[in-house]
Parts: C-alpha cells; structure tokens; sequence
C-alpha cells in the first residue's frame, strides 16, 4: 500500500464511531485522508475523532441517523464547510434486526431496510454535491455476503444488503462520466464485537466454511476500502468484491 496517499483528500464514514467503520477511518487517516465520522453512537465518536487526530489528519464528527435525509444533507454540508471539501463517501452504517421470515415484524423490516438501504441512498444523495466537484471521487458501499447468499433469519438483511449492490451498479453508470467510482465491498464473516460473543464451538464450525480457516479483520475490509479510494483504483467501477476468505466461491 506504499504507494497510496490520500493526502488533502476528505472521507466520509458512516458508522464510523465503532468496529469496522473505525478500522476504515483509521486506514483512511494512515494515508493522510481527512475524516468526517457520521454515527448514532455520540461518545464513541469522540473517541475515535481523537484517535484520528493523534494521527496528524483533520477529523471531525456528525451526530448522523443516515435513515434520515435531513441528517444526511448536515453530515455532507459539515465535511464540506469543516474539512473543505468531499471525495471519498463510506457507507458503512449497518444493523441486524434477525428474525425467522414468518415471525418478522413490518417494523424489524422497515428498520433494517431504512439504516442499511435507504440510509446509503440518503447519503450518496447528500455527498455527490461535493463528490461533482472532486476530482478523486469515491462512493463505497459495504455490503455483506449475506446480500450475495441469503441467510435464513435475515431476509431482512439479505434484502437491503442485496439492493445496495444494484444501488452501486446504477449509480456508478449515472455517476462515471464525472470521473467517480462506485464500488461494493462484500465481507464474509469478521471478527467484531459482535462475533467476539459467540461460542468458540459455533465459530470453529464456520471456520471449516472458510478456505482460509479462518474469520477476517476489520483491517481486512479496511484495506480493500483504502484501495477502492486511491488513484491505483480510477478504472475500478461497479463492482462487488468479496472479502470473505474464499467462503462463498
Ligand atoms: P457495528 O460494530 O455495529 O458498527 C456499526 C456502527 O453504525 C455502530 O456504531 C452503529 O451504532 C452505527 N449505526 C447504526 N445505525 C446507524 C444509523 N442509522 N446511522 C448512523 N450510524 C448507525 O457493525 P460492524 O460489525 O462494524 O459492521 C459494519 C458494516 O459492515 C455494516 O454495514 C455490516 O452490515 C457490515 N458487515 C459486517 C460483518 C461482520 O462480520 N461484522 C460482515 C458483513 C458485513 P449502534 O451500535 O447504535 O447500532
């Protein structure tokens, strides 16, 4: 990766306060890209913000509920005003709301349908104002494997993590002749607070899934997003890349 640098670039991540938001954040930040971290979680931005001052970078941060256009349009506006300017967008915001398909609730549906979907539409609507200006522009989405394979229990999930792979694939056709990419990052199964609860015996099953034996890191994705946001990736559009140790080959 020695040949990325991001300086003077501006990044927006959402759900960046925490997890693999953060890891991407701080990846971004180790190349010298300014961050605006847009998240629900207040005090857990703060901290991160400062981790990524101690970095040497700007960093700055949006009280941002990206199922909510108006938050959205605020969280563009203040990486504008604040960071001046905007070229890479990282919509990671993401929530499960599991429930087996006959028990799920229009409300379980409508949530994880408004955060995981809608929210990436808000915010790509709301950053491409300053995405047209950019001559680096980069809108990456994180998906999940889940939108690719289907899961029971989160149809849900599979559902809004699906649609925002069509949403890349449109919106990188609309948005390629002004120079900005639109990718999507699929991850497989990562290691997150989240996976950190399970019992030892329920991850070494899903360890004998996965080629590399083993679950990813946040770095894992993080990384990849470094990348897609470099100049070493401008021919790289549409896409969906899996970062799931071979799981779903
Ligand atoms: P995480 O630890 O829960 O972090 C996500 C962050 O987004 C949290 O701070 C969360 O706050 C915040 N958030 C939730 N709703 C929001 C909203 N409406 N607006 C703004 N921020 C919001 O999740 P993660 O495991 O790092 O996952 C990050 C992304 O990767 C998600 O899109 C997820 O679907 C995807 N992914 C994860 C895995 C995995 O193995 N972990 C695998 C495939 C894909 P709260 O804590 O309040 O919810």
């Amino acid at each position: 990766m020695s040949k990325i640098d991001l300086k003077g670039r501006v990044a927006i991540v959402t759900g960046g306060a925490q997890g693999i938001g953060k890891s991407i954040a701080l990846a971004l930040a180790d190349v010298g890209a300014d961050v605006l971290l847009a998240d629900v979680q207040e005090e857990a931005l703060e901290k991160t913000a400062a981790e990524l001052t101690a970095k040497g970078v700007k960093a700055t941060t949006s009280l941002t509920d990206v199922s909510k256009s108006s938050d959205a349009e605020a969280m563009a506006k203040k990486a504008m005003e604040e960071l001046g300017g905007l070229d890479i967008l990282v919509n990671n915001a993401g929530i499960t709301r599991d429930n087996l398909f006959l028990r799920m609730s229009e409300q379980e549906w409508d949530l994880v349908m408004n955060v995981n979907l809608k929210g990436a539409f808000n915010c790509c609507k709301a950053a491409l104002k300053g995405l047209l200006k950019s001559e680096h522009g980069r809108i990456v989405n994180i998906s999940s494997i889940i939108g690719l394979m289907g899961n029971a229990g989160q149809a849900n999930y599979s559902a809004s993590k699906a649609g925002l792979l069509g949403l890349t694939k449109s919106v990188a056709k609309e948005v390629g002749k002004r120079q900005i990419t639109v990718n999507a990052i699929a991850p497989g199964f990562i290691k997150t607070a989240m996976t950190d609860a399970l019992p030892e015996k329920i991850v070494e099953e899903y360890k004998k899934l996965i080629p590399l034996n083993d679950l990813g890191l946040p770095e894992d994705v993080a990384d990849l997003v470094v990348f897609l946001a470099s100049d070493m990736a401008r021919y790289i559009s549409g896409q969906v890349i899996q970062v799931d140790g071979g799981m779903l080959t």
